[in-house]
């Protein structure tokens, strides 16, 4: 194969004094990869910078610790002072240049102060890099020696060090128009791979630019250093024989996503590598043998602990036999890809999409040239393939977590996954299969892909990771397999011994530890009085709820569709108290028209034979986005377009909506009233309520009652005023709390905190219900709360109404309230409110 094509010749001159490092030994995974180029180390010996050729400043750092020049030959060089000098931010540099400045070889770029630097970052060690190497023959380095600043130390040749073939390269270069990236999270680890997959179908050499960089389309890594974001504008540039066919093919598939559904709102960021440490509000229980995390996968299990530690691998840094070194590497990467193949294929066998998906992209990672290029140019320099390949994979895996974006950081994990995989084949290891025993109970940092994919659920009862959310990559797998989960754990637990006995709580986000058989024994006895109690509730669910002293409280359903409102009737349900009437707008291409919707409301008003019904209108929004409904994007969508605000922007919606729940309701034997979402002023209140009387009037509808979720700070706070204008109240418990506490219910880190049971929280319903009780109103509650037991007598004692709550809660809320009395109730919701904390309000209703 003949590699030379280009015309271009390099020459550069040293930018300081000092002494020459190969770039391999620089003690930096990113450098000595060559992941940014190729070139060089100065140890410095003097304090200017200046330029190593004719050129223009393309960039300077703004910690003036690093600056580019574009040659006049067309190479960009790059010069880095030091190692974490970007720590320094700029302290200790002083740039000579600005962007864009035309200079000449010799000229000073920037002065340091070497002894700052020294002292303050991890080496002095100066890189000189071209990073374009390709577009040059080989780079003949000068090494081993002391020089002076502008004694030439860098030459390259005519020609180009590319792997295409001269013949492939004939062709002509073609530049596609400048396509505007539709992916959410700009080109993360699917889409590359994806576009790395389709480039390698042609023989042209192609690269992907934005405005301020190029990568080459062959390499996932290099396009993911590019850190696109949506809507950032990138080029192709393709060069041999069939430049046409792939600029052609590659720009459509850039337009339609890379396999990506970009019609989507973008994905939630997943865990971001950040260096451990404990929040100082880290909830600590007072309990020594009770661990404390936040809910992640429901249900509880009773197992034993199995501690899935971080790998570790020991190998050799060097070897001599460079040939079987790189023999080596070759099989294990095979081996791997094999392994890969098998994993993905039995995925999709077993109907399982997305582990399928993760397995294809471990494989374009793993056939990441530039990735395979690194290691094998380290194990020219004798060094073993283990070590050579870790070496390289880290530099990548450095990379993706220096870049400002959680998404791809978070991709870090499948590097690891890669990595682990590859050099379990070098070391002669056996695969990451865990011999578990019956009943295990997993702790971990945080699960792998790959880790999750292998364990074998019929032994698997339950996970507890350190790290992570109920939005975690481990607790959406725990759900999916339907394994209890909890996240963000109280450390203690990776030190709790392999084998010893454990009961998670999967619903309250606990691992109880140090358990003893009495204990265990003790908790079974409560699991099976906790299932004969629930026979009792069940048999009595059709039964009214009142208090010993004979309180009646209306105990109603929260529901979704016409199933749930079926179940809700065979649970004892009284009615019910909120439809999320969502169920019926989203995914879907087009909003219901008034018929279907009318229709929809009517079978379920039917199947409540007579009990009474709230429907809610629509509440969606900027969070909760409708395909065709197009909103723009929002920096606070929860405070944004939402709820009752889309409906008054949007009457046609709203008075399509109005018009199928009165026709619903006209001749049924249910009352059907309705509800409007999000309320927070008087004004918009009147507004949805004058959509309705029209809408009542054309419809020849009397006899209509229309309330309003009390979610927001000010309408609980005006509850008084109002009162004066609703008919009824529903508290929607967790958006009151997000507002109130100014904490995104759905955020991992603050989920422990965002308790609906906050004093503050409280407070406000005790001010909604005296507001509503005194304009002879009746308020319920539909938020979470309301099927809490520990919630229950409290809300009895503020005078709460009605519990609307969730369908298989029915029963056992029903018969919590038979047990309590309303005068024990009032005193348990006096000292609530009177207390600090949501944990003092637990402890109250607990100790009761
Ligand atoms: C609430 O906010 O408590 C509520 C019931 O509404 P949703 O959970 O649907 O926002
Ligand atoms: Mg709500």
């Amino acid at each position: 194969m003949t590699t030379s094509t280009s015309e271009k010749t390099l020459e550069l001159i040293a930018p300081l004094s000092g002494v020459i490092v190969p770039i391999d030994q620089v003690p930096d995974p990113v450098f000595a990869g060559k992941m940014v180029g190729d070139g060089l180390a100065i140890d410095p010996i003097g304090q200017a910078l200046t330029a190593p050729c004719d050129g223009v400043i393309s960039t300077l750092h703004p910690a003036h610790h690093a600056i580019t020049i574009t040659a006049d030959s067309g190479a960009e060089i790059l010069m880095h002072i030091g190692l974490d000098t970007v720590m320094l931010k700029g302290d200790g540099f002083i740039p000579l240049v600005t962007e864009g400045q035309t200079v000449k070889a010799g000229e000073p770029l920037i002065d340091f102060d070497v002894d700052k630097i020294a002292r303050n970052a991890r080496s002095l060690l100066t890189m000189l890099l071209v990073t374009n190497p390709e577009d040059f023959g080989p780079l003949q380095v000068a090494s081993g020696e002391t020089i002076r600043a502008k004694d030439v130390i860098l030459t390259a040749g005519e020609g180009s060090s590319s792997a295409i073939a001269e013949s492939e390269l004939s062709g002509e270069t073609l530049t596609s128009d400048w396509i505007s990236l539709p992916n959410p999270v700009g080109l993360h680890a699917r889409p590359s791979a994806t576009l790395v997959a389709l480039s390698k179908q042609y023989k042209s050499k192609i690269s992907l630019a934005t405005r301020t960089a190029s990568a080459s389309a062959r390499s996932v890594v290099a396009l993911l250093s590019l850190n696109t974001k949506k809507g950032d504008e990138v080029q192709l540039e393709a060069t041999g024989s069939d430049a046409k066919s792939a600029i052609e093919a590659l720009s459509q598939a850039i337009r339609d996503g890379l396999g990506e559904d970009c019609s989507t709102e973008a994905p939630k960021p997943t865990a971001v590598e950040l260096p451990e440490e404990e929040s100082l509000l880290a909830v600590k229980s007072d309990d020594p043998n009770l661990l404390l995390g936040v809910a992640a996968s429901p249900g509880s299990a009773i197992g034993v602990v199995v501690q899935l530690s971080e790998t570790t691998f020991e190998f050799d840094e060097t070897a001599t036999d460079v040939q079987q070194q790189q023999a080596n590497l070759t099989q294990a990467v095979l081996n791997s890809l094999a392994d890969l193949d098998a994993l993905k294929a039995e995925m999709s066998q077993k109907g399982d999409a997305e582990k399928a998906e993760i397995f294809q992209a471990h494989r374009e990672l793993l056939e990441d040239p530039e990735l395979q290029q690194q290691a094998k140019t380290l194990t020219e320099n004798n060094k073993s393939a283990a070590y050579a390949f870790n070496m390289a994979i880290e530099g990548q895996m450095s990379v993706l977590r220096q870049l400002d974006n959680p998404v791809l950081a978070g991709r870090v994990t499948d590097l690891e996954d890669v990595r682990n995989r590859v050099m379990r084949k070098l070391l002669g290891l056996p695969n990451e299969t865990l011999e578990l025993p019956e009943q295990a109970i997993i702790i971990a940092r945080d699960l792998t892909p790959s880790m999750t994919a292998s364990l074998d659920p019929k032994k698997v009862v339950g996970f507890a990771t350190t790290e992570g959310g109920s939005s975690s990559h481990s607790a959406i797998l725990a759900r999916g397999m339907g394994i209890p989960a909890v996240a963000g754990i109280d450390r203690t637990a990776q030190t709790l011994e392999e084998g010893s006995k454990v009961i998670l709580d999967g619903d309250a986000g606990h691992l109880h530890i140090n358990i003893s058989d009495d204990e265990i024994n003790t908790i079974k006895a409560r699991q099976a009085q906790a299932q004969q109690q629930h026979d009792i509730d069940l048999a009595a669910a059709d039964q009214p709820a009142a208090t010993t002293d004979s309180h009646r409280m209306e105990v109603v359903a929260n529901i979704a569709n016409l199933n749930d409102a079926q179940k809700s009737v065979s649970l004892g349900g009284e009615g019910v108290g909120l439809l999320r009437s969502e169920f019926l707008f989203l995914d879907r291409a087009t909003a219901p028209d008034e018929d279907e919707q009318a229709e929809v409301y009517s079978s379920i008003v039917k199947a409540l034979d007579g009990r009474p019904i709230i429907i809610r209108t629509l509440d969606v929004g900027g969070d909760k986005p409708l395909d065709y409904m197009p909103m723009p994007a929002e920096e606070n969508p929860f405070l944004g377009e939402r709820g009752i605000r889309i409906g008054l922007n949007r009457p046609s919606i709203l008075k399509t909506q109005v018009r199928a729940i009165l026709r619903a309701g006209k001749g049924s034997t249910s009352k059907v009233r309705i509800m409007f979402p999000m309320i927070a002023t008087l004004e918009e209140l009147r507004a949805a309520k004058e959509v309705v009387r029209q809408e009542a009037l054309d419809l020849g509808v009397s006899n209509y009652e229309v309330g309003i979720m009390v979610e927001v700070p000010s309408t609980a706070v005006m509850a008084e005023q109002f009162a004066q204008e609703a008919d009824f109240f529903s508290v929607g418990s967790n958006d009151l709390t997000q507002y109130t506490l100014a904490m995104d219910r759905g955020h991992p880190k603050l989920a422990a905190q965002v308790d609906g049971l906050h004093p503050s929280v409280l407070r406000l319903i005790q001010l909604t219900v005296e507001g509503a009780h005194k304009a002879g109103k009746w308020v319920g509650v539909c938020g979470g709360i309301a099927s809490d037991p520990q919630a229950v007598p409290l809300l009895i004692g503020l005078g709460i109404d009605e519990l609307s709550v969730s369908v298989p809660a029915l029963p056992a809320i029903k018969g919590q309230i038979r047990e309590l009395s309303l005068t024990e109730c009032q005193n348990l919701a006096q000292q609530a409110v009177q207390a600090s904390t949501a944990a003092e309000v637990r402890t109250i209703s607990r100790g009761r």
